[in-house]
């Protein structure tokens, strides 16, 4: 057996109803074989940035996890494939994107995978979710410098 790895989500959906993709997919991360949520940000509206379509739903999870980053990667993908995504084009509107933000202390690297995730720190829709369960991880400076895009908590 692994030792458990502990390892935050980025979850965004801006097709159909987002909001209720969003809340089902936090819940199924925790049923994923070899995943368990600790502790889920609040959600967030976002306009779309360097995206298309209507404003997206956003949060972070934070979970522990006995899968490899490419097996939870896999995880996270059927559970995209699940809520119906589809790739039409590149930064396409998306019903569900599940991203891996962190895998430990871990740097990944490869074709498939890069681990953090290279844009995290540019993005007002991961940072404001990701302070929410990584109060410590994310400074004041971090969220100044992305204050020009346009996010809210959702009531
Ligand atoms: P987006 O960049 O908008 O999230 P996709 O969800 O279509 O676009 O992902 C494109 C590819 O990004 C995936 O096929 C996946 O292999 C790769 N990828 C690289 N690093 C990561 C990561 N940290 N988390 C999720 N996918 C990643
Ligand atoms: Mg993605």
């Amino acid at each position: 057996m692994r030792e458990p790895v502990t390892a935050c989500i980025a979850l965004g959906a801006n097709l159909g109803d987002a909001r209720q993709t969003v809340r089902q997919a936090l819940h199924d991360l925790d049923q994923l074989s070899g995943c368990e949520v600790r502790s889920t940000s609040r959600l967030y509206r976002t306009a779309p940035w360097q995206a298309q379509g209507p404003d997206f739903v956003n949060a972070v999870a934070h979970i522990t996890t006995t899968l490899t980053a490419p097996d939870l990667l896999r995880s996270l993908q059927a559970l995209e494939l699940m809520a119906g995504r589809e790739r039409p084009y590149l930064n396409a509107p998306r019903t569900l994107d599940l991203d891996i933000l962190l895998y430990g202390a871990g740097h990944i690297d490869s074709p498939a995978l890069t681990v953090p995730h290279p844009r995290m720190w540019q993005r007002a829709f991961v940072l404001y979710p990701l302070a929410d369960v990584w109060p410590e991880g994310v400074t004041p400076q971090d969220l100044q410098r992305v204050q020009d895009q346009a996010i809210e908590v959702m009531t």
